[in-house]
C-alpha cells in the first residue's frame, strides 16, 4: 500500500513563458502536482535581468500566500514540489534552484534521479566545482556552468549528454524555457498552450488545473527550447535504446485525472483491477479499494467480477501524507491514524481489498488486521501490480532491497506475514497488456530488475535474483 507510507514519491515541475500571471499559474499548476512531492515547494520567476526564487518546506499552500506571489509576479516562472529522492530532507535541496554564471542567471526544477550524479560529482568537485546541496539538480547546473560553449543553448545541450538516470526537467532563463526529458522517457514531461503562450508540467492534471490545452508530451531525448519570442524548436540530446515510461505513474503516481500516451490514468487503473478478476477470481460479498489510488483498480475489480464495490476504508485526507515522516515508528502510527474501516459494510462479509503494491508489506498487514477488527469475515488482498522485488534508481524512493517484503519471498509466504485469507499480484505481462502498450516501452525495473539504464558499480541488487 503505497499511499500510506511504503512507497516515498517522486517530484513534480512546471514552466510558464510569456503569460503576465506566471508565478500564480506555476502556484496552480503545483497545487496540482502536489501528490508528487509534499516535502518542499518552490517558484522561481524571471524580474528584470535576475531570477527571484522563493522554496520552503511543506505543502503549496504552507510556503506561499498572496505576499509571497506578489513578490514573484512575473511572465515567465517555474515551480517544483519535491520529495527527496536523492539528497537530504532540507531546506538548501528544496528547488528550483537558481544559477548565476558567465551566461547570467539560470533556474532549474528537476524531476528524476541520475544515476551517474556521484561520478559527474566527484569529477566537479575535482575540477574545482563548490557544492551548496546535496541534490543531482546542482550537478546538472555545474556542468551547464562549466561547458565550453559561448551560447547557452550549446551549453544545456552537452551538459545534458553527460547525465545518465531519469529526467524531467525545465530550465528558465530571463528569455527562454528548456523542458527536456530522458531518452528513454522515464520521467513524464508534457507540454501545454495557454493563450498562445507555453507551459511545461509533469502531467495533464496540471494543465487541466489552469485551463491550458495539451499539446504533446515531450519526447524521450528531446530538448525543447521555447523563446519568449520566436518560434519553439527541438534538440536531440540522446536517443535512448528503446522507450521505458515508468509503468508505475500508471499504477500508482499520477492522478487519475491524467493522461499518459493518451491513455487516462484511471481508466488504465481499471483495466488492472478487471484483469486482476479475471485472473484471480473469489468468491466475496463486497470488494474495497485502499484509498486514494486504489480506488479505480477496485472498482475494475468489481465490474468484472459482478461483485458489489463499497467504500470500506475512509481516508483523513487533512494529515498530509505519512510518508512525509521519516522513521518507521512514525510511518506506523500515521497508518493507524490515517484510515478507518466502515464497520457496516464489513461486518461479517467476506471482503476483496483491492490494493496498487506492497513493498514493506507493513501497511498491508496493518489494513488487513483493520478490517479483521472491523468484523470482516475474510479478507482477500489482491494486487493490481506484481511483487515488488528491486529497488528503483530512477527517482523513487523504496529504501534498501532487503527492506521490501517480496524480495525472497513466496506469494504465500508473503500472505502469511500479511496475515490474509488470500493473496494475489497481477503478472508482469498482464499489468504491462493492461496499460495497453508493449513490454518494450515500459520500465518495469522494480518489478523484474530488467533496468533500461544500466547500473553504475555502487549499485547492488538482491542477492536473490
Ligand atoms: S524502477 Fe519502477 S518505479 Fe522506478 S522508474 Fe522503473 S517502473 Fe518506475
Amino acid at each position: 500500500m503505497v499511499t500510506l507510507g511504503e512507497l516515498r514519491e517522486e517530484c513534480g515541475v512546471f514552466g510558464v513563458i510569456g503569460h503576465r500571471d506566471a508565478a500564480l499559474l506555476t502556484y496552480y499548476a503545483l497545487y496540482a502536482l502536489q501528490h508528487r512531492g509534499q516535502e518542499s515547494a518552490g517558484i522561481a520567476s524571471v524580474r528584470r535581468d535576475w531570477i527571484e526564487a522563493r522554496r520552503g518546506m511543506g505543502l503549496v499552500s504552507e510556503v506561499f500566500d498572496d505576499e509571497i506571489l506578489g513578490e514573484l509576479e512575473s511572465d515567465t516562472a517555474i515551480g517544483h514540489v519535491r520529495y527527496s529522492t536523492s539528497g537530504e530532507s532540507l531546506l538548501v535541496n528544496a528547488q528550483p534552484i537558481v544559477v548565476r554564471f558567465k551566461h547570467g542567471s539560470l533556474a532549474l526544477a528537476h524531476n528524476g534521479n541520475l544515476i551517474n550524479a556521484h561520478l559527474l560529482k566527484e569529477r566537479l568537485e575535482g575540477e574545482g566545482s563548490i557544492f551548496q546541496t546535496t541534490s543531482d539538480t546542482e550537478v546538472i547546473a555545474h556542468l551547464i556552468a562549466r561547458q565550453p560553449w559561448s551560447d547557452l543553448e550549446e551549453a544545456v545541450l552537452a551538459a545534458l549528454k553527460e547525465i545518465r538516470g531519469a529526467y524531467g526537467l525545465v530550465i528558465m532563463t530571463k528569455d527562454r524555457l528548456f523542458a527536456a526529458r530522458d531518452p528513454h522517457g522515464i520521467r513524464p514531461l508534457v507540454l501545454g498552450r495557454l493563450n498562445g503562450t507555453f507551459v511545461v508540467a509533469s502531467e495533464t492534471c496540471a494543465l487541466e488545473t489552469i485551463g491550458a490545452e495539451f499539446v504533446r508530451e515531450i519526447e524521450p531525448g528531446e530538448l525543447l527550447v521555447i523563446p519568449k519570442e520566436g518560434e519553439v524548436y527541438s534538440l536531440q540530446i540522446d536517443k535512448g535504446e528503446r522507450e521505458a515510461f515508468c509503468v508505475f505513474e500508471y499504477i500508482y503516481f499520477a492522478r487519475p485525472d491524467s493522461d499518459f500516451r493518451n491513455r487516462n490514468v484511471h481508466l488504465v487503473r481499471k483495466n488492472l483491477g478487471r484483469f486482476l478478476a479475471e485472473d484471480y477470481p473469489v468468491i466475496a460479498d463486497v470488494v474495497t479499494g485502499v484509498p486514494d489510488s486504489s480506488i479505480s483498480a477496485a472498482s475494475g475489480y468489481a465490474e468484472e467480477a459482478k461483485i458489489p464495490y463499497q467504500m470500506g476504508l475512509i481516508k483523513n485526507r487533512y494529515l498530509g501524507r505519512t510518508f512525509i515522516q521519516p522513521t518507521q515508528r512514525l510511518r506506523e502510527r500515521g497508518v493507524r491514524l490515517k484510515l478507518n474501516p466502515i464497520k457496516q459494510v464489513v461486518w461479517g462479509k467476506r471482503v476483496v481489498l483491492v490494493d496498487d503494491s506492497i513493498v514493506r508489506g507493513t501497511t498491508a498487514k496493518h489494513i488487513v488486521q483493520l478490517l479483521r477488527l472491523a468484523g470482516a469475515k475474510e479478507v482477500h488482498l489482491r494486487i493490481s501490480s506484481p511483487p515488488y522485488r528491486f529497488p528503483c534508481y530512477y527517482g523513487i524512493d523504496t529504501s534498501q532491497a532487503s527492506e521490501l517484503v517480496a524480495v525472497g519471498r513466496s506469494v504465500e509466504e508473503i500472505r502469511e506475514m500479511i496475515g490474509a485469507d488470500s493473496l494475489e499480484f497481477l503478472s508482469v505481462k498482464r499489468m504491462v497488456e493492461a496499460c495497453g502498450f508493449s513490454y518494450d516501452s515500459f520500465c518495469t525495473a522494480c518489478f523484474t530488475g530488467d533496468y533500461p539504464v544500466s547500473l553504475e558499480k555502487r549499485v547492488s541488487l538482491p542477492n536473490d535474483f
